[in-house]
């Protein structure tokens, strides 16, 4: 059969199809995810950007030093204070530990970096002390560019520094009212400017968030579908088991396992027959010898426990168990509890000269010395069924590493 579709495929959508709205917003579990791969991006940032704020931080202190030693001593402490809020952020953002708490921990270091220099620079005694309000600016350039929070966030958390700057400016009587203007101007300006590019900067950011959600998508959806071609692949249609294919390759692994780890005596092969089955298709038809073939392959599928376990249909009313990891006395107790399961469910087969049900013979192989070929396995196993059948049928035969064939 070909798999090839005779429909025309759709295009995939990308994610940069999707419309991202003015006001940025993604619909509510997306929006969350957002902010969440937002946070991750920011981690990241963060831990290399708090190297570059202490140059920053130790390059004022020294411009402080070389300006005037006064205004050190009397600022040194209140500087210092700044430094905890911002080793908040580092440790949140490292330990990982509390992802949604970076954003307002963020937020508050900022605010707290703007109060506490609006502060200096409305009553600490120096001529120079109003260019403290420059570190607004600063604070605003941190949030918004450097560790990066929300548009959100960062509007809100503008917005509350221009506000404490604008009332320093307003209780600060030694500031001309021109002087006032132009700090304001020039730092709301320069915040409405950042924000503008952080909008833009954001958008970018959620169409690749959305083109990745739906490359995942893409992916899983791929992926499932690989999966279930991959177990029609390797399954009988008709009962449901590993086909010849998916067989070979199960078995092969198995042994490999075994001999990697060193228990080759503990993989066996069971095969088995139904016996007579040509008169129960004589007798009961083609389609009920269907049905019988199923509900036999049942019984060995609901048996196996172990997942590297399978039961196969090896040919047309013959099936192969593998069975790993148990011993041969194990090996045995399985194969004379399946053919009494068999033989139990008492599916009626009046063509049978064994029984008046469906029975089946069985025969066991094991992996012995210098047979390590998952053909020469069956072969031996097929012996040993082929002696089932000629000793009677409706029984279990075993053939041991010497070949020997022994009845159960
Ligand atoms: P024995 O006890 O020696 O095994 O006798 P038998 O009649 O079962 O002989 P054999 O195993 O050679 O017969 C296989 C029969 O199984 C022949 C075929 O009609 C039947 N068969 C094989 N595949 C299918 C199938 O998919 N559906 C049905 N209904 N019958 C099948
Ligand atoms: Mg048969
Ligand atoms: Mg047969």
């Amino acid at each position: 059969m070909a798999l090839r579709s005779t429909q025309p495929s759709q295009p995939l959508p990308s994610g940069t199809d999707l419309p991202i709205p003015w006001n940025l917003r993604l619909p509510k579990p997306l929006e969350g995810d957002f902010i969440s791969y937002l946070l991750r991006f920011s981690r990241r940032i963060i831990l290399g950007s708090i190297v570059v704020v202490i140059f920053i931080y130790a390059g004022g202190l020294l411009t402080e030093q070389l300006i005037s030693d006064h205004l050190l001593q009397q600022i040194w402490r209140l500087r210092l204070f700044t430094l905890i809020p911002v080793g908040a952020v580092w440790w949140l953002a490292k330990e990982d530990k509390h992802p949604r708490a970076l954003q307002p921990a963020i937020a508050a270091c900022c605010i707290i970096i703007a109060g506490i220099h609006d502060y200096v620079a409305l009553y600490v005694d120096h001529p120079l002390a109003y260019t403290y309000y420059l570190v607004n600016l600063f604070a605003i350039l941190l949030m918004a560019t450097l560790f990066r929070i929300s548009l959100y966030w960062a509007a809100t958390v503008s917005a509350i520094i221009l506000a404490m700057l604008a009332i320093s400016l307003l209780l600060d009587e030694r500031l001309s009212t021109s002087l006032a203007y132009t700090l304001f101007y020039f730092i709301s300006a320069t915040a409405i400017l950042s924000l503008l590019g952080q909008y833009f900067f954001e958008r970018l950011q959620r169409q690749f968030f959305l083109a990745e959600r739906v490359l995942a998508m893409h992916r899983s959806e791929l992926h499932s579908a690989n999966q279930v071609l991959e177990s029609q692949a390797s399954e009988d249609a008709l009962t449901g088991t590993v086909n010849r294919r998916g067989m070979e390759i199960r078995l092969g692994s198995l042994i490999h396992h075994a001999r990697h780890n060193q228990q080759l005596d503990k993989l066996f092969i069971l095969l088995f027959d139904i016996d007579f089955f040509k008169q129960f298709n004589d007798t009961y038809g083609h389609l009920e010898g269907d049905l019988c073939l199923k509900q036999i392959a049942n019984v060995p599928k609901a048996m196996i426990q172990n997942d590297s376990d399978f039961v196969a249909r090896y040919g047309g009313e013959e099936f192969l168990i593998a069975l790993s990891g148990i011993q041969l006395n194990d090996a045995l107790i399985f194969a004379e509890r399946l053919r009494s399961r068999i033989e139990q469910l008492g599916v009626e087969h009046s063509g049978s000269r064994v029984n008046n049900v469906v029975t089946i013979s069985v025969g066991i192989s094991g992996l012995i010395p210098g047979i390590t070929r998952a053909d020469e396995m069956i072969k031996r196993a097929d012996e040993a069924l082929y002696e089932a059948k000629g000793i009677g049928r409706n029984t279990v035969v075993l053939i041991d590493a010497q070949e020997k064939l022994i009845p159960q």
